[in-house]
């Protein structure tokens, strides 16, 4: 397995955010994480990325066991995540902030003008027009759209070559026609990249995933295809319920 969460727990107080939940992500797969408001998928992610200490329960990363590993260590072997609060830096162009990233991957000395060295350059680029933004690389972080600057931190994710990339709602507060970029983008993605993406939007889910976990009151309430997701009267309950 790709990933592998077996009995994973953590409260806040006397909530059980993730009540013992086992999770099996197969090399290569597509799949979503999905759930009503509150059911723990948010926490279920920091888990998995190491950004939050389980209470209980292990995660293995291709055979691996990462449960004790610092999400730095985590992301060492092979895990990629976007990150939540853009921390894009506002004085550079898409292309320098995608070169950054990879100089950072390659432990190469980081020089601030990307042109200098032409093969991060063109890996830049390269990861850029991966993610649907070639002609964009010139421009400043600023004055991209709120989708395009999710495009961009899709490739600042993939810049240290994960095996697994972890998106957290990334179609939060884009639009329409940013949604279907999206889509398209993550169709995209290399084959060998496994793909953990939390989504509440379940068209968008519906048109990426090829495996779903639907999470209830921190417990998984079913794993299948899609089509045993949407065809399961639980889970129309959990979502109409909540
Ligand atoms: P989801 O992402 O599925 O909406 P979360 O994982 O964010 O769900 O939250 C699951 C439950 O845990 C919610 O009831 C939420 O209020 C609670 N929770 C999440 N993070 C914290 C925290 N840091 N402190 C206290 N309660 C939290
Ligand atoms: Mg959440």
């Amino acid at each position: 397995m790709a990933l592998r969460c077996s009995g994973l727990r953590r409260s806040f107080g006397a909530l059980a955010a993730v009540d013992g939940v086992d999770l099996e992500v197969a090399p290569g797969a597509r799949h979503a994480l999905i759930g009503p408001n509150g059911a723990g998928k948010s926490t279920l992610f920091k888990l998995v990325t190491g950004t939050m200490r389980a209470d209980a329960g292990t995660v293995e990363l291709a055979g691996r066991d990462v449960t004790g590993q610092s999400e730095v260590a985590r992301c060492r072997l092979g895990m990629s995540q976007t990150m939540q609060h853009a921390s894009l830096f506002a004085s550079m162009t898409a292309t320098e902030t995608v070169a950054l990233a990879v100089q950072r991957h390659d432990g190469g000395r980081i020089v601030p003008w990307p042109r200098r060295r032409p093969a991060v350059r063109e890996r830049a680029e390269e990861l850029l027009a991966g993610v649907g933004l070639a002609g964009r690389g010139s421009t400043p972080v600023p004055a991209l759209s709120h989708g395009e600057r999710k495009q961009l931190e899709v490739a600042v994710a993939l810049a240290c070559r994960p095996s697994l990339l972890l998106l957290d709602e990334p179609a939060a507060g884009m639009s329409a026609a940013e949604r279907a970029r999206l889509v398209e983008v993550l169709a995209e993605l290399p084959a060998d990249i496994t793909l953990l993406i939390v989504e509440h939007d379940l068209d968008l889910v519906f048109s990426v995933a090829d495996a779903v976990t639907v999470l209830h009151l921190g417990e998984v309430l079913l794993s299948g295809t899609p089509d045993e997701v949407r065809a399961s009267e639980d889970v129309r309950e959990a979502y109409l319920g909540a």
